[in-house]
């Protein structure tokens, strides 16, 4: 019944081309197969393009896909480093991952809190439980989290809305006194109306995050056997009821494993290009977590079309390339190596010190041994340990959330980004919250490797004629300053 009174057919129809969805399984196979066997030549000048800072179209992209010369595949990592070093510099912004609540009312065959699975402990946790959760990632450093929801009438809108007032509203205190709090909250939840989405967009939602897991119908349809998730387009036009509701960063994803790669690399710049053309704006942020082993499912470690580390590298360096100014997300699912390869290759945002158990964070703070989670996670290091490994790699931690809070989000933010200038901002506002994290949360030995770093980045700053011309030397100089002598939360 709950069902039936969410989905609103109107909020579906809306969208649609002549009746029909913007992922047509033919044209998507025309795209793959017509684009084979390209000369180097041709794959080159589309690498050109990329490094133009252009997006690719379907065309172009699946040449990339297609390739199946190792060599070729070499030179492609490579374009794919240069363009996130022209784009996004050695900048990686950090997040952390806040599960509320896993009670769900779907049957996804991939999931451990599918309904059908009586083994796991059902929990949606507390205004009070959403305190302490908070306050360990907090402590921890982080400035950003995403929450994280199941597909439940507990954990409807109303709830999410609370719940972000309650995790915005936690006040900490550092080790050296300074005052924390989440300035940026994400939302991974469920398909909504455009009148719940106008709730969230009133308390403060920063990126909207909805993964279709395949685009391919027939897959969906077999992965997604009931529920609410059973219906493929009310998932597939989820962001562009967000966009109407105002809330102009949305994130795509696909959960690779459950379908062919390439068709679901295809179909994330199908919706990218849907977006596009319906409001002018793409998605903030493209996610492309693997299939995990989950408890009770079966297909999670059988699937014939589980990605290996080889071409899960190849998603993310044909990712890079076709779409230069998206964010590109790996959580903690993968391992450290993995990690460590697809940051090189185009990787913008991590998470970190994740725990995905629900309240699992406050049993860690008591240490207590942790819940079953609803997925593996291959990265058990803390903040501290990955910010430490990024900066003897030259790559600098961001906990930067200015974009948002100075409306610069939707287009004006991917105008900023083409053009290059967003990227100027966040040079500046990574050294300052950098500035910040060593400050309050570093161990003594990676504030020690920061501040290296932090010296060179001004050395850089300060030679850059951009910031000369637009008074933003003295500008961040002065907060520079400000900060490391106390003050905090000063961006640009
Ligand atoms: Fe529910 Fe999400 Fe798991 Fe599906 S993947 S069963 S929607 S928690």
């Amino acid at each position: 019944k709950w069902v039936d009174q969410v989905i609103k057919q109107d909020q579906i129809d809306k969208y649609l081309i002549n009746g029909k969805d913007f992922i047509d399984e033919d044209e998507i196979y025309s795209k793959l197969n017509s684009n084979k066997d390209c000369s180097k030549e041709k794959i080159r000048a589309i690498m050109e393009k990329s490094l133009s800072i252009q997006r690719l179209n379907f065309d172009e992209t699946a040449t990339l896909l297609n390739v199946t010369d190792e060599d070729m595949w070499e030179e492609m990592y490579e374009a794919a480093a240069e363009v996130k070093r022209r784009v996004y510099d050695n900048r990686i912004v950090f997040f952390a991952p806040l599960y509320c609540g896993n009670l769900c009312v779907n049957s996804c065959k991939y999931c451990g809190f599918r309904k059908e699975n009586a083994a796991e402990e059902r929990k949606v946790l507390t205004e009070e439980e959403i305190r302490k959760e908070t306050d360990y990632i907090l402590s921890q450093g982080h400035k950003r989290v995403i929450v994280v929801y199941g597909e439940h009438p507990k954990t409807d809108a109303n709830y999410i809305a609370n719940s972000m007032k309650t995790v915005y509203d936690v006040k900490r205190k550092s080790n050296n006194g300074k005052t924390s709090y989440i300035r940026r909250i994400n939302v991974n939840a469920a398909p909504m109306s455009i009148e719940d989405l106008k709730m969230l967009k009133e308390v403060g939602i920063g990126t909207y995050q909805v993964f279709q897991e395949t685009y391919h119908k027939p897959t969906y349809e077999l992965v997604h056997p009931a529920g609410l998730k059973a219906n493929y387009r009310w998932r597939l036009y989820a962001l562009h009821r967000a966009m109407d509701a105002g809330i102009d960063d949305v994130a795509v994803g696909a959960l690779f494993g459950l379908y062919d790669w390439r068709f679901d690399v295809m179909g994330l710049m199908y919706h990218t290009d849907d977006l596009e053309r319906q409001f002018g704006i793409g998605p903030h942020t493209i996610s492309f977590p693997r299939l995990t082993p989950a408890s009770g499912s079966k297909l999670s470690t059988d699937s014939k079309y589980i990605v290996d580390n080889k071409n899960f590298k190849k998603i993310v360096t044909v990712l890079r390339l076709a779409v230069p100014y998206t964010g590109l997300i790996i959580t903690a699912r993968e391992n450290p190596e993995v990690r460590d390869e697809v940051v090189k290759v185009g990787c913008t945002q991590l998470d970190a010190s994740t725990k995905i158990g629900i309240g699992a964070y406050d049993k860690a703070a008591r240490n207590e041994k942790e819940d079953k989670e609803q997925f593996t996670i291959g990265d058990k290091r803390s903040l501290d340990e990955v910010v430490n490994k990024l900066a003897r790699m030259g790559k600098i931690t961001s906990f930067c959330t200015a974009g948002y809070r100075c409306g610069r989000t939707g287009d004006k933010i991917m105008n900023l980004l083409e053009s290059g200038t967003e990227g100027k901002f966040c040079k500046l506002n990574a050294v300052l919250t950098f500035r910040e994290y060593l400050d309050d949360y570093a161990s003594e030995e990676t504030k020690k490797i920061g501040e290296e770093l932090i010296k060179k980045e001004l050395e850089e700053i300060n030679n850059i004629e951009f910031y000369k011309n637009n008074k933003l030397l003295d500008v961040v100089n002065d907060y520079y300053k400000r900060i490391s002598e106390g003050e905090r939360d000063l961006y640009v």
